[in-house]
């Protein structure tokens, strides 16, 4: 069985971390075909657009990629490659599972926690309006008229927009995730004491959807309450669902929960698209240094593993990396908080990794 697979190396340290995920995954001996494409500020350049259309079609074709990160400027310049394929693809889901192993840094033992993140809508839709602009001036009108509210005139204003259909999709997807990895409970976050038509409608749905999930435990959390208990006493929860915004910012606390964002992977999901990358970005100061860990790209591909149904390859290279991760010798600056200077870099990570698969 050989499997075509689009691969998007990113920027910054995208491609040492995609190389070195590469090198892994075919290593398993399972023969990849990839179909190598541009996005981001490379691709603004040669094609004049950060996303051209032949790499949505390569992945439409595909059904399955893999995702180095893509660098966003900050404030102004093209939107986010991210986003952008995410609504192009209607990647609804975003499922971020953060485990410990042992050996990693990590401030707690046994965590077993998935993050599942609405990937489309919320304050992330992308629905902006800046500072100044005519239709800006439009919108504090229509509000100060239709609500009696008053917008300073100097506002930026990013709309956020909940709908019913995309939190019972996502929602529903959390708790078919749950009974089908035989997890205990799903805890919905949110902020419906204050934000009550958009939140609120959130909570209603993720309650309605619960009650026909009489197997699964059901709680909810408000977003800040929910972080601070994040902090303290993790191993409490199993699998969380929440809106866009709190759903990006829970997984980066989880990451952290686990040893950082050098363990933790992730997957873009649609009904028959699905994209793998890590929860971090492209990490720039560290472009070019054969820095970065590349594990989390490497986990990454573990859960495209079981995507394509290749479960003992994925099993294997998971035991590699944990091996490589309790050894400690071969680990990144990251892992290795005690004696950076020591600390291996990225291709040796991957080498390492490859010699216990070889051994296995
Ligand atoms: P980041 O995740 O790139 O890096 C934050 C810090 O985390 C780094 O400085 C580094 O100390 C550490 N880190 C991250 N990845 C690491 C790794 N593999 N190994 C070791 N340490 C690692 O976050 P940022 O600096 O806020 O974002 C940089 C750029 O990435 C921005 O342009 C942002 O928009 C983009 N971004 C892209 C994606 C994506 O492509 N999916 C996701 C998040 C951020």
């Amino acid at each position: 069985m050989s499997y075509k697979i689009t691969l998007i190396p990113g920027d910054g340290i995208g491609p040492e971390v995609t190389d070195a995920a590469v090198r892994v995954l075919e290593a398993t001996g399972i023969e990849f075909r990839w179909e190598t494409v541009e996005v981001g500020a490379g691709a603004m350049e040669k094609y004049g657009t950060p996303l051209p259309d032949s790499v949505l079609e390569s992945i439409r074709k595909n059904k399955v990629a893999l995702k180095g990160p893509v660098t966003t400027p900050v404030g102004s310049g093209f939107r986010s490659v991210n986003v952008a394929l995410r609504k192009s693809l209607e990647l609804y889901t975003c499922l971020r599972p953060c485990k410990t192993y042992p050996g990693a840094p990590s401030r707690y033992d046994n965590i077993d926690l998935v993050v599942v993140r609405e990937n489309i809508e919320d304050l992330y839709s992308g629905i902006e309006f800046e500072k100044g602009a005519p239709e800006t001036d439009r919108l504090i009108h229509l509000i100060s008229e239709v609500k009696q509210e008053t917008i300073r005139a100097d506002s930026g204003i990013s709309i956020k927009t909940i709908s019913e259909m995309r939190s019972e999709r996502i929602v529903r997807f959390a708790f078919d995730y749950a009974r089908k990895y035989g997890r205990k409970k799903v805890t919905a976050v949110h902020k419906a004491n204050i934000m009550k038509y958009s939140d609120g409608l959130f909570l209603a749905v993720a309650r309605k959807v619960a009650a026909g999930y009489s197997d699964i435990e059901f709680e909810d959390r408000i977003v800040d309450n929910m972080s601070m208990q994040l902090v303290q006493k993790p191993q409490q929860f199993d699998v969380l669902v929440a809106p866009n915004l709190y759903g990006d910012i829970l997984s980066d606390l989880c990451a952290g929960l686990i040893g950082g964002l050098g363990l933790a992977p992730g997957a873009n999901l649609s009904d028959d698209i699905a994209i793998f990358e890590a929860t971090h970005g492209s990490a720039p100061k560290y472009t070019g240094m054969n820095k970065a860990n590349p594990m989390a790209m490497m986990l990454s591909g573990v859960l495209m593993l079981r995507h394509l149904g290749e479960a003992d390859a994925a099993d294997e290279v998971e035991k590699a990396i944990a091996g490589v991760i309790a050894e400690g010798k071969s680990v990144t600056y990251d892992l290795k908080p005690e004696a950076p200077q020591t600390a291996a870099g990225t291709s040796q990570v991957a080498d390492a990794v490859i010699r216990r698969l070889r051994r296995s």
